[in-house]
């Protein structure tokens, strides 16, 4: 499926639009992925409303999708779905080719968050691909009430428990609560 708005069915002004995609229409999740990082599952659910102002598009919409993620305190992988809201603003890309003009209205395009499109066929690829990375959790845990791991054996407190956390911390208080009494 491509991900793509064609101009031309925007007729009373408005379109609902869904798109159903793969993984190989965001090739930068895959590299994400390549890299250890968080995996997606497929399909990549849109959902769009565009509306058409003049030449300005803008577009209303959610993603659902799914990722795989690395919890930050047991390392143990978990799905988490995704489930975003946001909103896209197309405007046309000036028509003369001056490269210092371009570079320009770019810049005051990106403040206003508007993207440039320059044919009848808006690509909607990179702004959704976007989307999706910016739906990803920074500090992934894979439950709240996740123990994480031992500091000292490493193992995942989540399933198994030992004997080396609490005593050497405990122990430590004990000491310092005896000096203190001691010396006050
Ligand atoms: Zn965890
Ligand atoms: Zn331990």
């Amino acid at each position: 499926m491509t991900v793509q708005l064609d101009l031309k069915d925007i007729k009373g002004g408005e379109l609902e639009q869904g798109y159903s995609c793969s993984l190989s229409e965001f090739p930068e999740l895959g590299l994400l992925a390549a890299e250890g990082g968080p995996e997606f599952y497929e399909p990549l659910v849109f959902q769009l409303r565009f509306q058409r102002v003049g030449q300005i598009i803008t577009a209303d919409g959610t993603l659902d999708a799914t990722v795989k993620l690395r919890c930050g305190r047991c390392l143990d992988t978990f799905k988490h779905p995704l489930n975003e809201s946001f909103s896209l603003a197309f405007t046309p890309a000036p028509e003369n080719d001056i490269a210092a003009d371009e570079e320009e209205i770019e810049l005051a395009g990106d403040e206003l968050n508007l993207i440039p499109y320059k044919d009848e066929v808006i690509e909607l690829q990179d702004p959704l691909q976007e989307q999706l990375l910016m739906a990803v959790p920074i500090n992934p845990v894979c439950e709240l009430t996740c123990h994480g791991l031992c500091p000292l054996c490493g193992i995942n407190l989540n399933c198994n428990s030992c004997d080396c956390v609490r005593k050497p911390f405990n122990n430590k208080f004990n000491i310092l609560a005896g000096v203190d009494l001691k010396t006050s």
